[in-house]
């Protein structure tokens, strides 16, 4: 299916952002390019502040919603395991294999999520933290990487 036209797929990356990582209300234009790079620029209506497109955050172009991808965290949190998820929410564990993966990948921005939009302690990332890395050998150089740096 074609997507529509102006579509704009990334969500605000400022943190101090009241609309950081926030796909609902957001308000985000494309505008030009940065000229070292030839990355796409876009401009915060919200916060009034430039960014870069960051891919692979698990927020960019995901088959996943935020509000999916918060119920899915929050189901870790309280400790359920890849296959009870599946159950439970009907994605494919495979799906939710490779959201754990991208969450490793970026560990950084993913805490800062958790604790500011999902309102987790700090005992719960590590719990979610755990989790993810009980899962290792299944998880990329990159997502391993990520993990390390964080945890
Ligand atoms: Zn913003």
């Amino acid at each position: 299916m074609a997507r529509p036209r102006g579509k704009i797929d990334v969500v605000c990356q400022n943190p101090k952002c009241r609309y950081y990582l926030n796909e609902n209300g957001k308000d985000i234009i494309k505008s030009g390019r940065y000229k070292s790079t030839g990355h796409q620029r876009y401009y915060c209506y919200h916060c009034r502040s430039y960014f870069m497109e960051t891919k692979g955050t698990p927020f960019y172009r995901k088959r996943l919603s935020e509000r999916e991808i918060r119920n899915i965290c929050k189901h870790l949190v309280d400790k359920n395991g890849i296959r009870s998820i599946e159950r439970i929410t009907g994605h494919h564990r495979d799906t939710i294999g490779t959201l754990l993966e991208d969450m490793a990948e970026y560990a950084d921005q993913m805490n800062e999520y958790l604790t500011r939009k999902l309102g987790l302690s700090t005992s719960e990332c590590s719990d979610l933290w755990r989790f993810v890395q009980a899962r290792k050998r299944k998880l990329s150089v990159a997502a391993q990487e990520g993990l390390m740096k964080n945890v």
